[in-house]
């Protein structure tokens, strides 16, 4: 009985027409797929992507040293030497992130005392070579310069919360 049925859907198409009825009725139903780049699903003010670091508003660096970022990566994937300025102040002479080892846990922004690391909403970023995701201070800081008034509004969204 059953080879019959078989047959007797194969001679009539029926999963033919089942699948086509599918897809007509999906034909005129609001559209899920989205255009990307030209269209972006919406983000969270937390979205984990591509790490930044921050200044004050007078153009100096957040950033004061202290290495809690550096302590607290689970992926050991942060390097920072530092220094005494003339002004008695400490600053990193070098900062940087290896984002092939980095897991966006977003940890290093948590441990932040001054909100310096942080880490943005970009992550249509890439690299030819493992080098290209080493990333060193000046290029975060390029980062956080271009996207500072996100940044500082993304924290704003989130600051009762934390
Ligand atoms: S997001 Fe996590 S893994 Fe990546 S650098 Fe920060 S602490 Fe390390
Ligand atoms: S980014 Fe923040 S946690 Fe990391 S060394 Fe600088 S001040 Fe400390």
């Amino acid at each position: 009985m059953s080879a019959m049925n078989d047959l007797f859907n194969t001679y009539l198409l029926r999963e033919l027409f089942k699948g086509l009825g599918i897809t007509w009725r999906h034909m005129f139903q609001r559209k899920i797929t989205v255009q990307y780049p030209e269209e972006r699903t919406p983000q969270s003010p937390r979205f984990r992507g591509l790490h930044a670091l921050r200044r004050y508003p007078n153009g100096e660096e957040r950033c004061i040293a202290c290495k809690l970022c550096e302590a607290i990566c689970p992926a050991m994937a942060i390097t920072i030497e530092s220094a005494q300025r003339e002004d008695g102040s400490r600053r990193t002479t070098r900062y940087d992130i290896d984002l092939t080892k980095c897991i966006f846990c977003g940890f290093c922004e948590e441990a932040c005392p001054v909100d310096a690391i942080v880490e943005t909403r970009i992550f249509d970023y890439h690299g030819e070579t493992r080098g290209d995701l080493h990333y060193t201070k000046q290029m975060l800081l390029a980062v956080g310069d271009r996207n500072e008034e996100e940044i500082a509004r993304d924290r704003a969204a989130d600051a009762r919360y934390r």
